[in-house]
């Protein structure tokens, strides 16, 4: 039996209305939302990603900006430039597009972004926050993860959960968020041994590794939920981690890529920003 498909686009379509109320919300009461995203040189698919997060702000009436840097910017100057943006009442939501050109420190750049704007959920506070279960902004694709798991009611609770990559900005998160719903949790990662024996043992299957179709069918348990992070490109053409049309014919349930966790992301991002324009109105 084929899988249910957990449909990304619909999902955050579904968000989207509910998203557009809350800024309508907060309008009425006299606060804007506003974003603003930080593009460091001319990598034309940190460009992409950019320009779908304006779209994605335009759609819900979030006033979103764009400020182009140029490659040779020094560190010093990135990070004076951050602290301006962090510092202006005005700006809700401050984003840092990543990956940054050679030469220039990611992670001393994120912690110019305070951790009230910090809508991607990267700074440490934010990791420490989500590391000791504590309130925080989560970041976006992970928390994208576990709503749609959610959205689509597979169970959680007591489950065996395998995560696939254990990167800081997806896996590492993917599988606190999922030890936070009670799933026995495993993280494998590039030197782990017989990773598919592990795979084979999952109930919730998260693939984070960047490899086009390396969760092959064999390595997946009759019903399971898969969840497709991966974006690769593989002959002009998006596909995911995940070998889609073989497991999807042995999963539960499965998410596509494209119009899986790629759309969840941007969805999960504009929640954190909206709910930072909250916090912010509330104080
Ligand atoms: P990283 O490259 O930072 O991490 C990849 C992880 O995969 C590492 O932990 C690595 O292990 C592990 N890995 C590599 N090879 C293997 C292997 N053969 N077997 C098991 N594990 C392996 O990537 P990211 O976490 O940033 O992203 C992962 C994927 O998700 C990428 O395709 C990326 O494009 C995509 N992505 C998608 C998003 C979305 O919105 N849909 C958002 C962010 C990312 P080790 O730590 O040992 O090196």
């Amino acid at each position: 039996m084929a899988a249910v498909l957990m449909d990304g686009k619909l999902l955050s379509e579904e968000l989207c209305l509910e998203q557009k109320q809350r800024v309508l919300a907060l309008r009425e009461m006299g606060k804007k939302v506003t974003l603003s995203v930080v593009l460091v040189g001319n990598d034309p698919a940190s460009a992409t990603y950019v320009r779908n997060k304006q779209l994605a702000c335009e759609k819900l009436g979030i006033e979103g900006s764009t400020v182009m840097l140029p490659e040779g910017i020094s560190q010093q100057e990135l990070e004076n430039k951050l602290d301006a943006l962090c510092e202006d009442e005005a700006i809700d939501g401050v984003l840092l597009q990543l990956p940054l050109p050679k030469g220039l420190d990611e992670e001393s750049a994120l912690a110019h972004i305070t951790p009230e704007k910090d809508v991607d959920g990267f700074h440490a506070l934010n990791q420490g926050k989500l590391f000791s279960g504590t309130d925080g902004v989560v970041a976006c694709t992970p928390k994208g993860v576990i709503h749609m798991l959610k959205r689509y009611q597979v169970p959680l609770c007591g489950k065996h959960a395998v995560v696939v990559g254990r990167s800081n900005i997806v896996g590492k998160p993917c599988a606190l968020l999922l030890l936070k719903e009670n799933c026995t949790v495993t993280v494998c990662h590039s030197r782990t041994e017989n990773l598919a024996d592990i795979t084979r043992q999952a109930d919730i299957l998260v693939a984070a590794v960047g490899k086009a179709k390396m969760i092959t069918a064999d390595m997946v348990k009759e019903g399971a939920a898969v969840v497709d992070v991966g974006i690769n490109r593989v002959d002009g053409r998006l596909c995911g981690d995940v070998d889609f049309d073989a497991v999807k014919e042995k999963a539960g349930y499965i998410s596509p890529v494209p119009g899986g966790v790629g759309k969840m992301t941007v969805a999960m991002l504009m929640d954190n920003v909206i709910g930072a324009a909250e916090k912010r109105m509330k104080k």
